[in-house]
């Protein structure tokens, strides 16, 4: 057992209450990134934030610092400060059964406040315990429910850790995401000829016909235990007599396999290009790869880390592989091996979403051992030297 400091429970529910209370939405996550300032500041941690938000449309950047303790910085520890955009306030209350919720109904926060909650507390723990602890690095996006915007824009290699972890994951404390898939998203924009339906419909292409084909020919749904495909968005034409000359279509594909994933977005253009050459229309279509994928092996050193201090904690570690992005995506792109550990929320994105006080003290409970147990498994630590442990 590593000899952790204990979490306090009482300054964890005030940590989390007053972020979550905060709204904070992409683009829109200043007086979040104000109240994490502060909370950093007044333990002596320097906190730097980037011009991101000036290049995005934003009001904030991302936010990161070194928390200095003995040594090179030994792990960065991430997560992100906006939220997807709430419906009304968040009154968030700890209820009776131990478990976190908003009054209202709309969604909660805990994605990601609770791990921005954790990785506070953890560094209020250890700069009060008066006990040397090994330098870590946290960063701290913006924009990452629009498509990791945030941390696309960051510049990696202001960090120094050999690694990262990132707290982004839904589900009870333990799950650790080692892979994630490839993700491509496109808006296909159909372009016909209006005609009046009942007077002269031979003057008129359909784009809204030349698009029902295209998706009718897709494979769609899962593809294969890789790979997936979705049309997810439709819009057109404006009136029963009248042939519409526009529709525009969007979808995606993912992959935990690069050739599946360029297998799988060239058959979808190619129906949508068949499509249009049968009604005789045009069609424009814009993809954009929003992530690549990523795959840690178990031998991996930041994942050998995350599952000791997982067990350390006396909890079962369970590997998982994920059909979503996270900066993990854009981490593990670059170069830094991330892993996304689960960060105990359940029902993110919902009015439902909640998150239980025992999870919150766990995940704490995690982020100090992350810490401590850092130089064991970075560069010339111990557990690297020891061999795979697999
Ligand atoms: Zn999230």
């Amino acid at each position: 057992m590593t000899e952790a400091p204990q979490p306090s429970r009482e300054r964890l529910t005030e940590l989390f209450l007053k972020y979550t209370t905060i709204l904070s939405p992409f683009r829109h996550e200043r007086a979040m990134a104000d109240a994490v300032h502060a909370d950093l500041r007044a333990l002596g941690v320097d906190v730097q934030e980037d011009d991101t938000g000036d290049r995005i449309g934003g009001d904030t950047g991302n936010v990161w610092c070194v928390v200095q303790g003995e040594g090179d910085p030994h792990i960065a520890l991430g997560a992100h400060i906006d939220t997807v955009q709430p419906t009304d306030r968040i009154e968030p209350y700890l209820g009776e059964d131990g478990v976190f919720r908003n009054r209202l109904r709309t969604i909660l926060g805990s994605d990601d406040k609770a791990a921005v909650a954790a990785i506070v507390h953890a560094t209020e723990l250890l700069r009060a315990s008066g006990r040397p602890f090994p330098t870590y690095e946290i960063l701290l996006t913006v924009s990452e429910e629009i498509g990791l915007v945030g941390s696309k824009h960051f510049d990696e290699k202001v960090l120094k850790s050999p690694f990262a972890a990132e707290f982004d994951s839904a589900g009870p404390v333990g799950g650790i995401t080692v892979k994630a898939p490839s993700h491509n998203t496109f808006t296909a924009t159909f372009r016909g000829q209006a005609a009046h339906a009942g007077v002269e419909p031979e003057r008129g292409r359909s784009a809204l016909q030349a698009a029902a084909k295209a998706i009718a020919a897709m494979e769609l749904g899962r593809i294969d235990e890789e790979t997936s495909a979705n049309v997810g968005i439709i819009k057109g034409g404006v009136g029963t007599n009248i042939i519409p000359d526009l529709c525009e279509i969007q979808g995606e594909t993912r992959s935990h396999d690069e050739a599946k994933l360029a297998n799988a977005t060239a058959a979808m253009v190619d129906a949508m290009h068949a499509a249009a050459a049968q009604v005789g229309v045009d069609v424009d279509i814009a993809m954009v790869h929003e992530y690549s994928g990523f795959a840690l092996t178990g031998r991996s050193p930041v994942v050998r880390l995350a599952k000791a201090a997982v067990s350390d904690l006396g909890l079962e570690p369970a590997l998982h592989a994920s059909g979503g992005g996270s900066d993990a995506n854009i981490l593990n792109a670059r170069g830094l091996p991330t892993v996304n550990l689960s960060a105990g929320m359940i029902q993110v994105h919902s009015p439902d979403e909640h998150c239980s006080l025992d999870d919150l003290e766990r995940l704490c409970a995690v982020c100090l051992r992350l810490i401590l147990m850092a130089p064991d498994y970075g560069p010339g630590g111990a557990e690297t030297v020891s061999g795979a442990g697999e």
